[in-house]
């Protein structure tokens, strides 16, 4: 258990052990065979599909969701893993209401979209439960790739320079791989280990090395990468958390919210994981969601996300505050922190100032309320750690704080690309959008290897 996380005197397993199996199970149940061919006759096979442009990976969906009602749901799931290898965790954590479902032409008629995702999963998880690969590799090609970083980038890189027949070897800093797929994802999305299961049928093609517990910038450095492979893929996520700045952070109970979920999701005894009486979470995004809504399933009595803007600024989606809300967790906005309370420097309470508008800008107005609390937990937004890029050699450009590239993935340095979080156009921080910039990458690194 990471330590520090959790204040003395806080305790789990206050529910009913069956409760923990009951509260963490399947956000969205699997589709049986008879549901999937009754939602697949739902869509109009549209041209120039709009549903299929909103995805980031392009997947064919008109497609995908035919096959599946012919009674091919093996081609289907080939349909999906030719654009997306990581189809079957994207069809389970895919904010598909604000991506394909959002602008699926029944949704827009009928205000009901075809579940694309609950399809994709239904294609994906027969192909998967049967073992079935699709693809093979090429013929070697004698050109060596690493990878640095196994999350969902850089493990769409690694298949699909392996597919050209590259050999490819992923160094990842972790003890496991799959990136936040296996470390952030809530529990409830991503459940019996389908994070590990999928690493294992990704890696299956042949022709990847992973090497787990080899950190860039700490065992090695990129000028040793570039000196010893003819191409480099960094696909390092984003490792830093944003500071609240507010007065006495340091106090024992406040602690960052990707910490928590990440030994949350490497749990194997939900009980026993501590969980606060009082829990507020700073935040608007989709980890505040995450921390408060499995902090609620963990036995918390009251969570409170406190957000410093309006309910319609959020970056968590309309499904996510709802999904908050349906858990019992109460979203509070225009409320900013300001100073947290500890006694024995234990975290008791935090005060936070109302915030507005004040033209463009946003502005305290003084006004304090103070909100119990026994843990807090912090979930503004994480940052790119440029730490691990420094070392010998010369360094990698920046932007915005990321790694800049172009539109191929390319960084400043030569035979270096990137993509996923840790880059500057990384906007969505999104899972499919971390796979298709793996995925694009790898087609980038193939080009510059063959020519
Ligand atoms: C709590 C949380 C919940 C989320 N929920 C969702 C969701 O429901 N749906 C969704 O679409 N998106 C979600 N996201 C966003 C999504 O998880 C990310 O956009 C996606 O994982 C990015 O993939 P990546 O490969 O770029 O980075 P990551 O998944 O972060 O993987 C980066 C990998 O690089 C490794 N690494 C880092 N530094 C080094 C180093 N120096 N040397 C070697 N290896 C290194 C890391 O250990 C990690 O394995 C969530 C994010 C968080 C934080
Ligand atoms: S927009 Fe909806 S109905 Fe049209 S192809 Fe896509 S899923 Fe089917």
């Amino acid at each position: 258990m990471a330590e520090g996380l959790f204040k003395e005197g806080i305790v789990g397993g206050r529910l009913a052990p069956a409760q923990y199996a009951d509260n963490f199970s399947d956000l969205h149940p699997p589709l049986d065979h008879h549901e999937a061919l009754v939602e697949s006759d739902r869509c109009y096979f549209c041209y120039d599909a709009p549903c299929m442009q909103a995805c980031p990976t392009s997947i064919d969906i008109p497609m995908f969701i035919r096959q599946i009602s012919t009674g091919n749901p093996i081609g289907s799931a080939k349909t999906i893993f030719d654009q997306n290898i990581l189809g079957g965790m994207c069809a389970r954590v895919c904010p598909t209401e604000t991506l394909c479902e959002e602008v699926c032409v029944r949704e827009v008629a009928e205000g009901k979209p075809v579940q694309i995702g609950r399809l994709q999963r239904y294609a994906t998880d027969v192909a998967m439960g049967q073992g079935k690969q699709f693809y093979e590799r090429a013929a070697p090609t004698g050109k060596k790739v690493a990878v640095v970083g196994a999350g969902p980038a850089g493990l769409a890189a690694a298949h699909r320079l392996a597919r050209y027949g590259h050999e490819v070897t992923i160094l990842e800093a972790r003890p496991k791989a799959g990136g936040l797929n296996e470390y952030g994802i809530a529990a409830y999305k991503s459940t019996d280990d389908f994070a590990q299961a999928e690493v294992d049928y990704v890696t299956a093609i042949g022709g990847i090395n992973t090497e787990n517990g080899k950190a860039l910038g700490r065992d090695y450095h990129l000028a040793d990468l570039t000196a010893s492979y003819d191409a480099v893929f960094l696909g390092l996520g984003l490792a830093g958390v944003n500071a609240l700045r507010a007065e006495g952070e340091d106090a024992s109970g406040v602690s960052d919210a990707v910490d928590f979920i990440s030994v949350l999701r490497q749990s194997s005894d939900l009980a026993g994981l501590p969980v606060g009486r009082r829990v507020v979470v700073i935040g608007g995004g989709m980890t505040a969601v995450d921390a408060a809504v499995q902090s609620k399933l963990l036995g918390a009595e009251e969570v409170t996300i406190c957000y410093r803007r309006g309910q319609e600024h959020m970056n968590a989606s309309g499904f996510e505050q709802d999904l908050a809300a349906a858990n019992g967790v109460v979203i509070r906005h225009w409320l900013q922190p300001k100073k947290v309370i500890s006694d024995g420097g234990k975290v008791v309470a935090i005060e936070l100032e109302y915030t507005a508008m004040k033209g463009d800008k946003l502005s305290g107005t003084g006004e304090i309320v103070r909100l119990a609390a026994d843990q807090v937990f912090k979930a503004i937004g994480q940052s790119f750690e440029p730490a691990a890029l420094n070392g010998s050699g010369p360094s990698v450009a920046m932007e915005g704080g990321r790694i800049k590239v172009d539109g191929e993935g390319r960084t400043s340095l030569a035979k270096v690309w990137a993509g996923g979080d840790c880059v500057v156009d990384a906007r969505e921080d999104l899972t499919v959008a971390a796979v298709a910039a793996g995925r694009d990458a790898a087609e980038s690194i193939n080009r510059a290897l063959m020519s």
